[in-house]
């Protein structure tokens, strides 16, 4: 089964008398005005010579949104997000960012995207590499202050800012990698495997940047084989599969199209009542349902204290949902 990629917008109720002043409208009392959502991708394909790497893409992310793009090496993950960032022209479609036609000066004023391959200067300083990035955004040099120290903060560099890149470890040098790509405070944010190859607490440094990022209102694409990432940090994912959307939504609903349960209650039975040895299971299909499953146990007579509860994980999704239908 494939699922089209749906196009949802947000729509919010403007408070009496309430005045829109990018557009210097007044906007009658209880208006409703509809938010297009920050990135929408429409029916794009590429192609490399016969290759064809995206093959009629669409996807849609709201504002302040934090989206998974996951799929097999192969699947095309790269090449949409280079292509949403303007280094790869696609053949077909279009791309729109809140609701305008992407341009070059909406790629630097409102984008950031922190390639899988860290592009930085091993020369330069930490301090001097944010600079220069600021430079080419095209900041203003009291801005460009700022922002070196805001990024500096933000990668958590502030004690390495006068050492060379070269003599950072490899986390620091993927923070830094991101922290180039928050120079111009982006409303959409593109990260091609942030955490690859990054150790336990520098990923869990990587992720705490992301979520404060978050937290400021940014909309997040975030392409990774790590399915624990998903689970833990976005809110819906898209897999894709030889350059086609496979399924989209959200992690509820890609469980759901798996056919899961929200969790697994595992349990060793009532022995009062002559169970056997093996391990009984239940299925829970939605998270709601959780307790009054486990007081029906307990009513049957099984103590508590022996069930486990296994919730369904993003990993087990992906392979029921993918498994059979892509190569890898
Ligand atoms: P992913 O990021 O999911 O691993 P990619 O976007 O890198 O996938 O690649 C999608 C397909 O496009 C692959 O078959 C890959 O070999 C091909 N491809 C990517 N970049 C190029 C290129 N510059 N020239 C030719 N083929 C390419």
């Amino acid at each position: 089964m494939i699922q089209r990629a749906r196009w949802m917008t947000l729509t919010t109720t403007v408070p009496p008398g309430m005045i829109d002043t990018a557009n210097g409208l007044r906007i009658a009392k209880g208006t409703h005005l509809t938010q297009p959502p920050t990135l929408a991708i429409n029916n794009l394909v590429k192609r490399y010579n016969q290759r064809t790497a995206l093959a009629g893409v669409d996807l849609t992310i709201e504002a302040g949104a934090w989206n998974a793009l996951v799929g097999p090496n192969g699947a095309g993950k790269t090449t949409l997000l280079r292509s949403v960032i303007g280094l790869v022209n696609p053949n077909e479609g279009s791309i729109q960012f809140e609701g305008r036609q992407i341009d070059p000066s909406i790629r630097r004023s409102s984008m950031g995207y922190a390639p899988q391959d860290n592009a930085l200067y091993e020369t330069l300083t930490t301090k001097e590499h944010l600079d220069y990035f600021s430079k080419l955004i095209g900041l203003d040099r009291a801005t460009r202050r700022n922002r070196v120290q805001e990024a500096l903060d933000f990668a958590q560099l502030g004690d390495r800012a006068d050492d060379q890149v070269q003599g950072l470890s490899g986390g620091m040098k993927r923070r830094l990698n991101i922290g180039c790509a928050v120079l111009n405070r982006p409303r959409l944010l593109l990260l091609d495997e942030p955490t690859t190859g990054v150790d336990p607490l520098s990923r869990a440094a990587i992720w705490e940047m992301l979520r404060r990022l978050r937290e400021g209102g940014t909309a997040i694409l975030h392409a990774t084989h790590r399915l624990d990432e998903v689970e833990f940090l976005c809110d819906a994912a898209t897999i894709l599969g030889s350059g086609r959307v496979l399924y989209e939504g959200s992690l509820e609903d890609l469980r759901r199209a798996a056919g899961l349960p929200a969790y697994v209650l595992q349990h060793p039975g009532d022995h009062n009542q002559g169970a056997d040895d093996a391990l009984h299971t239940v299925d829970v299909p939605t998270t709601p349902d959780l307790p009054a499953a486990i007081e029906k146990l307990q009513a049957a007579g099984i103590d508590p204290s022996t069930i486990v509860v296994q919730p369904t994980s993003f990993e087990t999704v992906f392979q029921e949902l993918v498994s059979g239908k892509v190569e890898s």
